[in-house]
Protein backbone atom coordinates (compact mmCIF):
# COMPACT_ATOMS: atom_id res chain seq x y z
CA UNK A 1 0.00 0.00 0.00
CA UNK A 2 3.31 2.13 0.63
CA UNK A 3 4.60 2.10 -2.50
CA UNK A 4 1.38 2.58 -3.91
CA UNK A 5 0.98 5.54 -2.40
CA UNK A 6 4.55 6.67 -3.27
CA UNK A 7 4.41 5.70 -6.82
CA UNK A 8 0.90 7.64 -6.63
CA UNK A 9 2.21 10.93 -5.11
CA UNK A 10 5.46 11.06 -7.57
CA UNK A 11 2.73 10.00 -10.25
CA UNK A 12 0.92 12.99 -9.38
CA UNK A 13 4.12 15.23 -8.67
CA UNK A 14 4.85 14.76 -12.59
CA UNK A 15 1.33 15.35 -13.52
CA UNK A 16 1.22 18.52 -11.63
CA UNK A 17 4.68 19.75 -13.19
CA UNK A 18 3.16 19.48 -16.75
CA UNK A 19 0.07 21.31 -16.01
CA UNK A 20 1.72 24.14 -14.22
CA UNK A 21 3.88 23.84 -17.42
CA UNK A 22 1.24 23.64 -19.95
CA UNK A 23 -1.24 26.27 -18.27
CA UNK A 24 1.94 28.63 -18.00
CA UNK A 25 2.34 28.18 -22.10
CA UNK A 26 -1.37 28.78 -21.95
CA UNK A 27 -1.58 31.62 -20.16
CA UNK A 28 1.18 33.89 -21.57
CA UNK A 29 0.09 32.47 -24.68
CA UNK A 30 -3.45 34.14 -24.33
CA UNK A 31 -2.17 37.12 -24.08
CA UNK A 32 -0.36 37.11 -27.18
CA UNK A 33 -2.98 35.95 -29.19
CA UNK A 34 -5.51 38.54 -28.84
CA UNK A 35 -3.03 40.88 -29.97
CA UNK A 36 -1.11 39.33 -32.93
CA UNK A 37 -4.51 37.79 -34.22
CA UNK A 38 -4.34 34.25 -33.51
CA UNK A 39 -7.90 33.68 -32.96
CA UNK A 40 -10.44 32.01 -35.79
CA UNK A 41 -14.05 31.71 -35.62
CA UNK A 42 -15.49 28.26 -37.52
CA UNK A 43 -19.06 27.74 -38.03
CA UNK A 44 -20.60 24.45 -37.46
CA UNK A 45 -24.08 23.74 -39.65
CA UNK A 46 -27.31 22.90 -37.36
CA UNK A 47 -29.96 20.68 -39.71
CA UNK A 48 -34.13 20.48 -39.14
CA UNK A 49 -34.07 16.87 -38.95
CA UNK A 50 -37.62 16.91 -40.63
CA UNK A 51 -36.13 18.23 -43.74
CA UNK A 52 -32.31 18.75 -43.36
CA UNK A 53 -32.00 22.71 -44.10
CA UNK A 54 -29.77 24.33 -43.01
CA UNK A 55 -31.46 25.70 -39.68
CA UNK A 56 -28.21 27.57 -37.61
CA UNK A 57 -24.80 28.29 -36.78
CA UNK A 58 -22.42 27.92 -33.92
CA UNK A 59 -19.65 29.43 -33.74
CA UNK A 60 -16.36 27.90 -32.66
CA UNK A 61 -13.01 29.31 -31.55
CA UNK A 62 -9.89 28.15 -32.54
CA UNK A 63 -6.56 29.31 -31.92
CA UNK A 64 -3.31 28.67 -34.22
CA UNK A 65 -0.58 29.01 -31.89
CA UNK A 66 2.60 29.87 -33.50
CA UNK A 67 4.68 26.80 -31.91
CA UNK A 68 2.33 24.33 -30.22
CA UNK A 69 0.24 24.11 -33.27
CA UNK A 70 -3.94 23.98 -33.22
CA UNK A 71 -4.96 24.49 -29.66
CA UNK A 72 -8.77 23.02 -28.67
CA UNK A 73 -11.08 26.04 -26.74
CA UNK A 74 -11.84 22.88 -24.01
CA UNK A 75 -8.25 23.49 -23.16
CA UNK A 76 -7.55 26.95 -23.09
CA UNK A 77 -10.89 28.72 -22.48
CA UNK A 78 -10.85 26.75 -18.84
CA UNK A 79 -7.59 28.87 -18.53
CA UNK A 80 -9.03 32.25 -20.22
CA UNK A 81 -11.22 32.28 -16.95
CA UNK A 82 -9.15 31.97 -14.72
CA UNK A 83 -6.63 34.68 -15.61
CA UNK A 84 -9.41 36.80 -16.44
CA UNK A 85 -8.81 36.61 -20.36
CA UNK A 86 -12.37 35.01 -20.72
CA UNK A 87 -14.20 38.99 -21.00
CA UNK A 88 -12.07 39.80 -23.92
CA UNK A 89 -11.92 36.37 -25.70
CA UNK A 90 -15.35 36.21 -25.64
CA UNK A 91 -16.57 40.24 -26.59
CA UNK A 92 -14.02 39.11 -29.83
CA UNK A 93 -15.80 36.01 -30.82
CA UNK A 94 -19.06 37.37 -30.34
CA UNK A 95 -18.02 40.51 -32.38
CA UNK A 96 -16.24 38.89 -34.97
CA UNK A 97 -19.37 36.25 -35.37
CA UNK A 98 -22.12 39.15 -35.54
CA UNK A 99 -20.30 41.24 -38.38
CA UNK A 100 -19.58 37.78 -40.40
CA UNK A 101 -23.55 36.82 -39.83
CA UNK A 102 -24.31 40.58 -41.07
CA UNK A 103 -21.98 40.24 -44.11
CA UNK A 104 -23.48 37.02 -44.78
CA UNK A 105 -26.81 38.60 -45.20
CA UNK A 106 -25.88 41.83 -46.77
CA UNK A 107 -25.21 39.32 -49.15
CA UNK A 108 -28.14 38.23 -49.45
CA UNK A 109 -26.77 34.62 -48.05
CA UNK A 110 -29.77 33.03 -45.26
CA UNK A 111 -28.50 32.97 -41.67
CA UNK A 112 -31.24 31.65 -39.77
CA UNK A 113 -29.53 31.38 -36.44
CA UNK A 114 -26.52 31.73 -35.43
CA UNK A 115 -24.97 30.75 -31.86
CA UNK A 116 -21.90 31.76 -29.38
CA UNK A 117 -20.91 29.93 -26.65
CA UNK A 118 -20.78 32.55 -23.50
CA UNK A 119 -18.68 31.11 -20.66
CA UNK A 120 -20.58 31.32 -17.03
CA UNK A 121 -17.97 33.63 -15.72
CA UNK A 122 -18.27 35.93 -19.02
CA UNK A 123 -21.75 36.53 -18.64
CA UNK A 124 -21.86 37.29 -14.79
CA UNK A 125 -19.34 39.97 -15.27
CA UNK A 126 -21.39 43.43 -14.21
CA UNK A 127 -21.15 45.04 -18.11
CA UNK A 128 -22.23 41.96 -19.78
CA UNK A 129 -25.49 42.98 -21.74
CA UNK A 130 -24.45 46.47 -22.06
CA UNK A 131 -21.38 44.92 -24.34
CA UNK A 132 -24.07 42.54 -26.13
CA UNK A 133 -25.89 45.35 -26.51
CA UNK A 134 -22.79 47.49 -28.47
CA UNK A 135 -21.81 44.57 -30.59
CA UNK A 136 -25.74 44.30 -32.08
CA UNK A 137 -25.75 48.06 -32.35
CA UNK A 138 -22.25 48.11 -34.09
CA UNK A 139 -22.70 45.47 -36.62
CA UNK A 140 -26.58 45.39 -37.21
CA UNK A 141 -26.70 41.80 -36.76
CA UNK A 142 -30.66 41.54 -35.76
CA UNK A 143 -30.56 40.51 -31.91
CA UNK A 144 -33.44 37.81 -33.18
CA UNK A 145 -30.87 35.52 -35.09
CA UNK A 146 -28.15 35.11 -32.38
CA UNK A 147 -28.23 32.66 -29.50
CA UNK A 148 -26.23 32.79 -26.81
CA UNK A 149 -25.47 29.53 -25.54
CA UNK A 150 -24.50 29.17 -21.89
CA UNK A 151 -24.02 25.45 -19.77
CA UNK A 152 -26.56 24.60 -17.03
CA UNK A 153 -23.80 25.58 -14.02
CA UNK A 154 -25.24 28.94 -14.83
CA UNK A 155 -28.68 28.13 -13.49
CA UNK A 156 -27.05 27.20 -9.97
CA UNK A 157 -28.21 30.77 -9.32
CA UNK A 158 -31.79 31.23 -10.73
CA UNK A 159 -32.31 34.25 -9.69
CA UNK A 160 -29.39 36.02 -11.02
CA UNK A 161 -30.26 34.12 -14.13
CA UNK A 162 -33.94 35.41 -14.30
CA UNK A 163 -32.49 38.84 -14.13
CA UNK A 164 -29.40 37.99 -16.88
CA UNK A 165 -31.89 36.16 -19.13
CA UNK A 166 -34.79 38.74 -18.41
CA UNK A 167 -32.60 41.63 -20.03
CA UNK A 168 -31.06 39.36 -22.61
CA UNK A 169 -34.78 38.32 -24.17
CA UNK A 170 -35.38 42.58 -23.97
CA UNK A 171 -32.77 42.80 -26.30
CA UNK A 172 -34.47 39.89 -28.46
CA UNK A 173 -31.84 37.60 -28.33
CA UNK A 174 -32.17 34.30 -27.89
CA UNK A 175 -31.15 31.57 -24.80
CA UNK A 176 -29.77 28.11 -25.25
CA UNK A 177 -28.70 26.10 -22.88
CA UNK A 178 -25.44 23.70 -23.62
CA UNK A 179 -24.77 20.34 -22.89
CA UNK A 180 -27.98 19.72 -21.49
CA UNK A 181 -27.81 16.44 -19.12
CA UNK A 182 -24.31 17.04 -17.59
CA UNK A 183 -25.20 19.09 -15.10
CA UNK A 184 -27.17 19.11 -11.54
CA UNK A 185 -29.49 21.36 -12.19
CA UNK A 186 -33.01 20.44 -11.04
CA UNK A 187 -36.11 20.48 -13.88
CA UNK A 188 -38.05 22.79 -11.86
CA UNK A 189 -35.50 25.72 -11.88
CA UNK A 190 -35.36 25.08 -15.57
CA UNK A 191 -39.31 26.15 -15.65
CA UNK A 192 -38.34 29.10 -13.72
CA UNK A 193 -36.31 30.81 -16.43
CA UNK A 194 -37.20 32.57 -19.95
CA UNK A 195 -34.68 29.55 -22.15
CA UNK A 196 -35.57 29.34 -25.85
CA UNK A 197 -33.77 26.08 -26.76
CA UNK A 198 -31.99 22.96 -24.65
CA UNK A 199 -29.30 21.28 -26.57
CA UNK A 200 -28.94 17.36 -25.67
CA UNK A 201 -24.91 16.80 -24.37
CA UNK A 202 -23.13 14.62 -27.06
CA UNK A 203 -21.91 12.05 -24.82
CA UNK A 204 -25.78 11.16 -24.89
CA UNK A 205 -26.09 11.01 -28.53
CA UNK A 206 -23.07 9.39 -29.06
CA UNK A 207 -24.68 6.34 -27.35
CA UNK A 208 -27.51 6.25 -29.12
CA UNK A 209 -28.95 4.04 -30.35
CA UNK A 210 -27.73 0.80 -27.95
CA UNK A 211 -27.47 2.36 -24.91
CA UNK A 212 -30.54 2.57 -22.84
CA UNK A 213 -29.78 4.68 -20.44
CA UNK A 214 -29.18 7.23 -23.36
CA UNK A 215 -32.24 6.25 -25.18
CA UNK A 216 -34.53 7.31 -22.24
CA UNK A 217 -32.41 10.16 -21.09
CA UNK A 218 -32.60 12.05 -24.95
CA UNK A 219 -36.08 10.77 -24.87
CA UNK A 220 -37.02 12.45 -21.40
CA UNK A 221 -35.04 15.54 -22.70
CA UNK A 222 -37.20 15.88 -26.06
CA UNK A 223 -40.46 15.38 -24.21
CA UNK A 224 -38.99 18.21 -21.64
CA UNK A 225 -38.31 20.65 -23.94
CA UNK A 226 -41.58 20.32 -25.79
CA UNK A 227 -43.87 20.51 -22.64
CA UNK A 228 -42.22 23.45 -21.50
CA UNK A 229 -42.42 25.24 -25.40
CA UNK A 230 -38.77 25.30 -25.75
CA UNK A 231 -37.01 23.72 -28.56
CA UNK A 232 -34.16 20.77 -28.91
CA UNK A 233 -30.93 20.41 -30.54
CA UNK A 234 -29.25 17.12 -30.41
CA UNK A 235 -25.16 17.85 -30.91
CA UNK A 236 -22.76 15.08 -31.87
CA UNK A 237 -24.95 13.43 -34.46
CA UNK A 238 -22.39 11.09 -36.50
CA UNK A 239 -24.06 7.95 -37.69
CA UNK A 240 -27.66 7.70 -39.47
CA UNK A 241 -28.88 5.69 -36.85
CA UNK A 242 -28.31 8.05 -34.26
CA UNK A 243 -30.19 10.86 -36.44
CA UNK A 244 -33.32 8.18 -37.03
CA UNK A 245 -33.53 7.59 -33.62
CA UNK A 246 -33.68 11.34 -32.45
CA UNK A 247 -36.03 11.71 -35.38
CA UNK A 248 -38.25 9.48 -34.21
CA UNK A 249 -38.47 11.01 -31.07
CA UNK A 250 -39.15 14.47 -32.44
CA UNK A 251 -36.43 16.09 -32.21
CA UNK A 252 -36.27 19.27 -33.91
CA UNK A 253 -32.92 19.30 -34.96
CA UNK A 254 -29.50 18.43 -35.19
CA UNK A 255 -26.01 18.91 -35.16
CA UNK A 256 -22.74 16.70 -35.61
CA UNK A 257 -20.06 15.38 -38.04
CA UNK A 258 -22.85 13.63 -39.74
CA UNK A 259 -24.08 16.76 -41.39
CA UNK A 260 -20.91 18.62 -41.47
CA UNK A 261 -17.64 19.79 -39.59
CA UNK A 262 -17.36 22.84 -37.96
CA UNK A 263 -16.03 25.28 -41.34
CA UNK A 264 -14.17 28.28 -41.74
CA UNK A 265 -16.03 31.47 -43.26
CA UNK A 266 -15.30 31.19 -46.86
CA UNK A 267 -16.15 27.28 -46.86
CA UNK A 268 -19.77 27.69 -45.23
CA UNK A 269 -20.23 30.39 -47.44
CA UNK A 270 -20.76 28.14 -50.00
CA UNK A 271 -23.03 26.51 -48.21
CA UNK A 272 -25.21 29.04 -47.27
CA UNK A 273 -28.31 29.60 -50.08
CA UNK A 274 -29.75 32.82 -50.92
CA UNK A 275 -32.54 34.14 -49.38
CA UNK A 276 -35.81 33.72 -50.93
CA UNK A 277 -38.00 36.47 -50.80
CA UNK A 278 -41.67 34.61 -51.14
P1 LIG B 1 -19.63 22.81 -27.26
O1 LIG B 1 -20.23 24.14 -27.09
O2 LIG B 1 -20.38 21.65 -26.71
O3 LIG B 1 -19.37 22.67 -28.82
C1 LIG B 1 -19.53 21.48 -29.53
C2 LIG B 1 -18.19 20.77 -29.68
O4 LIG B 1 -18.41 19.51 -30.26
C3 LIG B 1 -17.22 21.49 -30.62
O5 LIG B 1 -15.92 21.23 -30.15
C4 LIG B 1 -17.48 20.77 -31.94
O6 LIG B 1 -16.39 20.88 -32.84
C5 LIG B 1 -17.66 19.37 -31.45
N1 LIG B 1 -18.45 18.55 -32.35
C6 LIG B 1 -19.41 18.93 -33.22
N2 LIG B 1 -19.96 17.88 -33.83
C7 LIG B 1 -19.33 16.78 -33.35
C8 LIG B 1 -19.46 15.37 -33.59
O7 LIG B 1 -20.27 14.90 -34.38
N3 LIG B 1 -18.63 14.55 -32.87
C9 LIG B 1 -17.73 15.03 -31.99
N4 LIG B 1 -16.94 14.16 -31.34
N5 LIG B 1 -17.60 16.35 -31.71
C10 LIG B 1 -18.39 17.22 -32.40
P2 LIG B 1 -14.84 22.39 -30.05
O8 LIG B 1 -15.02 23.34 -31.20
O9 LIG B 1 -13.52 21.75 -29.84
O10 LIG B 1 -15.25 23.17 -28.75
C11 LIG B 1 -15.18 22.57 -27.49
C12 LIG B 1 -15.87 23.42 -26.45
O11 LIG B 1 -15.17 24.64 -26.24
C13 LIG B 1 -17.27 23.83 -26.84
O12 LIG B 1 -18.16 22.76 -26.61
C14 LIG B 1 -17.49 25.02 -25.93
O13 LIG B 1 -17.85 24.59 -24.64
C15 LIG B 1 -16.10 25.61 -25.87
N6 LIG B 1 -16.04 26.77 -26.81
C16 LIG B 1 -15.83 26.78 -28.14
N7 LIG B 1 -15.84 28.05 -28.63
C17 LIG B 1 -16.09 28.84 -27.56
C18 LIG B 1 -16.23 30.27 -27.39
O14 LIG B 1 -16.18 31.07 -28.33
N8 LIG B 1 -16.48 30.72 -26.11
C19 LIG B 1 -16.59 29.86 -25.05
N9 LIG B 1 -16.84 30.39 -23.82
N10 LIG B 1 -16.47 28.54 -25.18
C20 LIG B 1 -16.22 28.02 -26.41
CA1 LIG C 1 -22.11 25.05 -27.58
CA1 LIG D 1 -22.52 21.46 -26.28
CA1 LIG E 1 -19.49 20.21 -24.55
Amino acid sequence: AKRRGRNGYLFYSHRMAEQMRERMVLEQGLLKAMEQQQFRVLYQPMADLANNRLSGLEALLRWQHPSEGMISPARFIPVAEQCGLIEQIGEWVMRTACQQGQRWLAQGLTVPRLSVNVSVREMQSPDYVERVTAILAETGFPAERLEIEVTESIIQSVDQSLRLFTRLKALGVQIAIDDFGTGFSSLSLLKSLPIDRIKIDRTFVQALPDDKHSRELCRTIVHLADSLGMAVTAEGIETQSQRQFLQSLRCEEGQGYLFSHPLSKSHLATKLTPHCSA
